[in-house]
């Protein structure tokens, strides 16, 4: 039992995530960080150091004596230089470089006894491989002495007893515990931190036999059984645990949690993130471990553990192992005959040679299974051995080997009892037209595996992942962000306030880059995305009255010739933003039949005659693309979205009325306090609350078209032309140029003084609204009781109701600034996001 109070956490730190002396010192932060709780910790080998001491001990024997010479040099170079960085001049950067300077001289001696022998015996290499460890551990706990940390280092040989298989060896359980406790809890005991090279092992006759590939997170898990750790955090190049491998599955996600279970099947399987034996010390101990992100200490990774329930998801993550090879017994006097399998199976043993794959047809007329590639002619030869008679026979036909197959294992504890996950994986793989070679699936249903041909693993691997969606339902951070490309169709003002707002946006799973800008001359075009600052700097020509086809790099073309050239490129995710006030529904057909969803504030194209607005939608639904249109009633106010809730949510909208003009509401709030028209009006146009011609906003077609866009929503089969629309600009000044109308505005005040007059006489006010419902459209001035709520709105705002099923007798009201450069492309970039998905 130990003696320290708190039970310890092992730390690993992986050879991929020690590059330089820069890396180690981040690992000392992380170790200082978690000193409150006793600390064990394991190292691998510097990154690329143990497959650089394997080329040593291959070439050795072979090599060219100058270049062994010249590759040990730099090895050396490599630790002494991260030792002079982590270490102060005095006693302990000498000792630590003699330690260097006599590692490398031993090995100098072991390639030159290889020479002289030519025979590179398992025993050797691990001799030769042992050093990466070793100085990376001394390495560690030196830095972290010179950081004010108490440490030790402990040799490996000292704590981890194997069996002794050299190069592959299996650790002894009891000796190891009693080892490891005898030597660490002193040492925690004393609020030390041992440090301990990862992937060495003891062979009885005290000579090093390394615990396979990857042995360091076997290591970590021995040492955390013996002292009866708390927890495991192995600190990894990788955010966490991945659905796949995400060199050869882009889209791969961290999944929070996976059960021991599954974790083991996946590194059995051939995931390179665990070593396959690493789970087993801690079969039964409630000891769970931490894939965790080096990168990102705070961030939690993946927790493996006995502790983790199935989950929901049938398939959790998939793995593959290349380079095998599928052997295959056949023969017609098989059948019944028991004992072939066993047999097989021995003879395989025989001679250690692993199977991973196992498959009988029930007609029992074959076996097959699959074995590592390299030992496919031994396993072949075996077989024939041992199945000499009845090949002679003719009972056995042969034993056939197929070379150049890949096991896909796809896992997870949730497919048991849970039908078609075997067939979504053979209608996934059909569908990439990949043949499947053999399949497996364990009665644990915690695995079904396929053979493939090796050059159609990374394809399988892919479509697999797709058909599960396992990038979705994992859950988790995301690998690598997702791509979206923007293309802005207008590049006013409410484009370059866009434009700002996406270069702020910050969701780490998202990249949205504005691939296009393109004006009524042209565009300009960047496939890899325009850049911040030469966006800021087109902004600023556009300002000045420039025309993006006169500026570097740009082209002249139509709208619909930019969108065509655009969609011309590999795009994505192409999202084309509509800002103009235009007639751009040619360009955003074009823009859908090329794939690209459409985000609008413009209000055109949607309030266009019914042919061409129910063109546009068609066009999306046949293309799979999305239509998002937020910004085109309310600017920035979520009224189409609100609308689409309740409608989801089972509710009927009945009717949406209110104000949805900020520059009307301006006037009349003002006309209404008093105040003459004219005035009103100056004030609106100084404070930039209209079009540069007042009278577009008087007219009320900007509101009837809004208005006509809400009705089409609630199903309204009409025209714009057949709205009553009440014009606040009489006939007599619609076509006087725009001088002269302002000249003239005040000979409308005595008018709105009468208007005004007569309202207040009813206790109202007067307001210009818009009202709505699948069979009518009215847009005017109205007199509404001082006590509604419409009378409260002052200033520019916008305000909706909505008279539902569920909101009758207090309708749903939503109030808020409903124009302006900057709400409105909020409003956008809400639809942008909501395109992207996820959050
Ligand atoms: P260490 O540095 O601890 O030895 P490894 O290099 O052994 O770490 O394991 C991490 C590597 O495993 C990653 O760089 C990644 O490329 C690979 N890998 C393969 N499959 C997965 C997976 N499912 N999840 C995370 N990483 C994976
Ligand atoms: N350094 C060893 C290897 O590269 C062990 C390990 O990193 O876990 O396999
Ligand atoms: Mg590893």
């Amino acid at each position: 039992m130990p003696r320290h109070r708190r039970a310890p956490h092992v730390h690993k730190f992986g050879g991929a995530s020690l590059a330089d002396s820069a890396a180690v010192r981040h690992a000392v932060e992380i170790i200082r960080s978690h000193r409150r709780e006793p600390t064990v910790v394991v190292v691998s080998a510097m990154a690329g150091v143990t497959d650089a001491l394997l080329t040593v001990a291959h070439e050795a024997g072979t090599g060219d004596e100058r270049s062994l010479a010249a590759l040990i040099g730099q090895l050396r170079t490599r630790h002494e230089e991260a030792a002079r960085a982590l270490l102060p001049a005095g006693a302990g950067r000498s000792e630590m470089l003699s330690h260097i300077r006599e590692s490398f001289e031993e090995l100098e001696a072991l390639a030159s006894g290889l020479r002289k022998l030519r025979e590179l015996t398992p025993r050797i290499s691990d001799a030769v491989i042992s050093r990466g460890e070793r100085l990376s551990a001394r390495l560690m706990a030196a830095a972290l002495e010179s950081a004010g940390a108490k440490a030790q280092y402990v040799d490996a040989l000292d704590l981890i007893h194997t069996d002794g298989a050299f190069g592959q060896a299996a650790p002894d359980f009891p000796a190891t515990d009693r080892a490891a406790q005898r030597t660490l809890n002193p040492i925690l005991n004393r609020g030390a931190v041992p440090v301990v090279p990862g992937f060495l092992g003891a062979a009885s006759s005290g000579e090093v036999a390394t615990l396979g590939r990857g042995g360091s997170d076997l290591t970590a898990t021995l040492l955390a059984r013996a002292v009866g750790a708390r927890r495991v955090s192995l600190w990894k190049d990788v955010p966490g645990l991945l659905t796949a491998d995400p060199r050869v599955v882009p889209d791969a996600r961290v999944i929070p949690q996976l059960h021991a279970r599954e974790a083991a099947e996946l590194a059995y399987y051939g995931a390179k993130v665990l070593h396959p034996r690493a789970l087993i010390p801690l079969a039964g101990r409630r000891i769970p471990i931490y894939v965790r992100p080096f990168e990102d200490p705070t961030s939690p990774g993946t927790e493996v553990s006995e502790a983790v329930a199935p989950g929901r998801v049938p398939v959790k993550a998939l793995t593959a192992a290349g380079g095998q090879a599928l052997i295959t017994v056949t023969g017609n006097g098989m059948l019944g005959v028991p004992g072939i399998a066993a047999r097989t199976f021995a003879a395989l043993h025989g001679r250690k040679i692993s199977v991973s794959l196992i498959s009988q047809a029930s007609s029992e007329h074959s076996i097959c299974f699959s074995v590592p590639e390299a030992l496919a002619t031994d396993a072949r030869d075996s077989l024939m051995l041992e199945f000499q008679g009845e090949i002679a026979r003719r009972e056995i036909d042969g034993v056939e080997v197929s070379p150049g197959m890949a096991t896909v294992a796809v896992v997870g504890l949730g497919m048991h009892g849970t039908p078609g996950v075997a067939a979504g994986v053979f209608g996934a793989l059909a569908a990439g037209n990949l043949n499947v070679v053999a399949i497996a699936q364990g009665s644990s249903e915690l695995n079904i595996s396929v053979v493939v041909s090796a050059a159609d693993a990374a394809d399988a691997q892919r479509r697999i992942h797709a058909a599960f969606r396992l990038s979705r339902i994992a859950g988790g951070s995301v690998i690598r962000p997702e791509q979206m490309e923007v293309v802005l169709l207008g590049f006013g003002q409410i484009g370059r306030a866009l434009a700002t707002l996406l270069g702020r946006v910050n969701r780490p799973a998202l990249s949205l880059r504005v691939a296009a800008v393109i004006d009524r001359s042209g565009f300009v075009f960047d496939p890899e995305g325009i850049s911040a600052r030469r966006l800021s700097a087109l902004a600023s020509e556009k300002r000045k009255g420039r025309r993006l086809a006169d500026l570097p790099r740009g082209h002249p073309a139509t709208a619909v010739d930019a969108v065509s050239h655009i969609a011309g490129y590999a795009l994505t995710r192409p999202v084309l933003v509509d800002l103009t006030a235009d007639d751009t529904s040619a360009a955003l057909e074009q823009a859908l039949t090329h794939g690209m969803d459409l985000v609008l504030a413009n209000k055109r194209p949607l309030a266009d005659r019914q042919t061409v607005s129910n063109a546009l939608w068609q066009t999306a639904r046949a293309r799979g693309r999305r239509i998002l249109h937020e910004a085109t009633v309310g600017a920035g106010l979520p009224i189409i979205d609100t609308y689409h809730k309740l409608v989801e949510s089972g509710d009927r909208v009945h009717r949406i009325e209110g104000l949805l003009s900020g520059t009307l509401g301006y006037v009349l709030s003002e006309v209404s306090t008093g105040i003459p028209f004219s005035r009103a009006i100056r004030s609106a146009m100084a404070k930039g609350y209209t079009e540069p011609d007042p009278r577009d906003d008087l007219s009320g077609i900007d509101v009837a078209r809004k208005a006509l866009i809400l009705a089409r929503l609630l199903g309204f089969q009409g025209e714009l032309k057949q709205t009553a629309v009440e014009s606040l600009v009489p006939r007599w000044a619609r076509s006087l140029p725009l001088s002269d109308f302002l000249a003239r505005l005040e000979e409308l005040d005595p008018m709105w003084q009468r208007r005004i007059e007569a309202a207040r006489r009813q206790a109202a006010v007067l307001r210009y609204v818009a009202s709505v419902s699948a069979s009518e459209i009215a847009v005017g001035v109205q007199a509404v009781p001082s006590t509604s709520p419409l009378a409260a709105i002052k200033g520019s705002d916008n305000q909706l109701v909505f008279v539902t099923d569920r909101y009758k007798a207090n309708p749903l009201v939503i109030t808020g600034p409903g124009a302006g450069a900057e709400v409105t492309a909020a409003g956008v970039l809400n639809d942008i996001l909501r395109l992207a998905g996820g959050s």
